[in-house]
């Protein structure tokens, strides 16, 4: 079973990860956690040249990037986990794509994105997103004061748009649960375990 979560820096993703984890692996159900862009040795290099180098980089390169990055994570180690029946969790997948490069950077028509998604993730669907829904605003208080890679200092209008691709894709897609991330960690998690107990 494949499950991501999604959604803008600041919406808590992580600490929802770990909680699901660890309540998977203590009813007996090994999971895999990997994030996006990384997982690999390639994959980690990639995402230092895109999220710590101050390289100058044009949008369609860094959405290749992104992609090629994606790639490598998928043949490496999700699909052959998801073969052998195991449960793999991503911190982000092909959805921030769409979200941040599509409707934050306008760097490619979002049906070009799609095909580009579709290619990277070699066909790849995961089984069920949680998309974290949270305001900017509340996002950036949370994650003030803490240490900002390349991509997390683009300002609030540019999270805005990226909202809004998370809200159309939420509106697109079964398989991805909205989930209001401004409650506390305990709620989102209880919501989030329901979810998955239903289709474990
Ligand atoms: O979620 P995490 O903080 O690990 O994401 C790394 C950074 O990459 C974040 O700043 C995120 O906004 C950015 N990112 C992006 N486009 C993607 C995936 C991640 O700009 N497709």
């Amino acid at each position: 079973m494949l499950i991501t979560f999604e959604g803008i820096d600041g919406c808590g993703k992580s600490t929802q990860i770990e909680l699901l984890k660890s309540y998977l692996e203590e009813h007996h159900y090994p999971c895999h956690v990997f994030r996006e862009p990384g997982g690999t040795e390639l994959s980690e290099k990639v995402r230092s040249l895109l999220l710590h180098d101050d390289l100058h980089m044009n949008p369609v390169t860094e959405m290749l990037l992104f992609s090629s990055a994606r790639s490598e994570l998928l043949s490496e180690k999700v699909i052959p986990l998801l073969r052998d029946g195991l449960i793999v969790i991503l911190d982000r997948f092909y959805d921030s794509t769409t979200a941040y490069q599509g409707y934050g950077r306008g760097s490619l028509e979002i049906d070009q994105i799609h095909t580009l998604n579709n290619i990277a993730s070699h066909a790849v669907v995961p089984d069920i997103t949680f998309y974290l829904k949270i305001s900017p605003q509340l996002a950036s208080e949370r994650t003030r004061g803490s240490e900002k890679d390349r991509m997390e200092n683009a300002g609030t209008a540019f999270f805005e748009k990226v909202c809004k691709g998370y809200d159309v894709l939420a509106e697109q897609e079964d398989r991805i649960k909205t989930v209001d991330a401004s409650q506390s960690p305990q709620e989102i998690h209880s919501v989030i375990r329901a979810y998955v107990e239903q289709n474990l």
